[in-house]
């Protein structure tokens, strides 16, 4: 097997239209795949020496994050923390402390696994993914990126991550198999505009409920422009059990996670009114 180390994007994008070479980042999961079988790669495109891709940077009203940074880059982000709480509170949760120096953000939606940790972060936020193949540049809302299959095609390289700066207050809190490499079985982002004590436009997505995380369009409609107290609370509660049930159906999950996830939204929005975790 071939293995290439290209130093830019361009370089990265030519040798995989020529190749046929597999991208690899942190390769937490790739990896894992070759050694299973799950993936035989024809060649590794490994994107670590291309710098820009690790960057996280403020730009035109956008908080970008390349897809090379890594969960540990992010956790570490006064920037992610003040301007994207979810995603630093997945960071701090995620794997261990050495799968989240290895670990990517662009890996992590490469991978696209139903517990990906730091997808319902990014959808809460209202992300927008840039991608780059041979048909040039293309930047597409992560919710929509979430509903095409393949996610991806074989040449496209995830560049980055653009978060809008609207000053959205936001939270994250999941249910693991065990603390150290928790790995979901339920995670809850939430997003809110915050106006005085009233929440707006308030967005909420799961992970590990399904094959994907997705946003719930349904809180948008249901709970913004209240107060954020605990009527609020109890009214969101018996939302995203009710958005649980449904996507679940009849799964031998379904009735834990129901029950479950009360107590992860409850959290969630615990952390969104204390702000990323940190008391205001
Ligand atoms: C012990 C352990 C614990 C874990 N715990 C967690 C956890 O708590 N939460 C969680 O979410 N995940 C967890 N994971 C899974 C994994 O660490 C994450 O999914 C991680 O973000 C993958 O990133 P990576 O950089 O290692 O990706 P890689 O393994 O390098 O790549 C994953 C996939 O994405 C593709 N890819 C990578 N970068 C790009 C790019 N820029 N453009 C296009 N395609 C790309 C690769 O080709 C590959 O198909 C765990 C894994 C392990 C081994």
């Amino acid at each position: 097997m071939k293995y290439y180390q290209p130093r830019s994007v361009s370089d990265a994008l030519e040798i995989a239209q020529t190749s046929e070479g597999t991208f690899l980042a942190g390769g937490t999961d790739l990896v894992l795949h070759m050694q299973t079988g799950k993936a035989q790669p024809l060649g590794l495109i490994d994107l670590g020496k291309i710098s820009e891709l690790s960057e996280i940077k403020e730009t035109d009203g956008y908080l970008d994050i390349g897809s090379m940074a890594t969960f540990a880059d992010m956790g570490r982000s006064e920037l992610v923390l003040r301007n994207a709480s979810a995603l630093w509170l997945a960071c701090q949760t995620m794997g261990s402390p050495q799968i989240r120096n290895q670990a990517t953000l662009g890996g992590n939606l490469g991978n696209c696994s139903p517990a990906a940790d730091g997808l319902p972060p990014l959808l809460a936020l209202g992300a927008e993914v840039h991608l780059i193949s041979k048909k040039g540049d293309e930047v597409v809302s992560l919710e929509t990126l979430l509903s095409r299959s393949p996610l991806l095609a074989q040449e496209t390289l995830i560049r980055g991550f653009r978060i809008p700066l609207k000053g959205l207050k936001s939270g994250f809190a999941k249910l693991g198999r065990r603390q150290a490499l928790a790995i979901a079985r339920l995670s809850v982002a939430v997003a809110v505009e915050m106006d005085g004590s009233k929440a707006g436009n308030v967005r909420v997505a799961l992970g590990a409920v399904g094959r994907r995380a997705f946003l719930s369009e349904s809180f948008s409609q249901k709970l913004s422009d209240g107060e954020l107290n605990g009527v609020w609370i109890e009214r969101g509660v018996e939302e995203v059990q009710r958005v649980v049930r449904e996507a679940l159906g009849a799964r031998a999950s379904a009735q834990y996670k129901r029950v479950a996830v009360s107590g992860v939204f409850r959290e969630a929005v615990s952390t969104l009114i204390s702000e990323g975790g940190k008391k205001a």
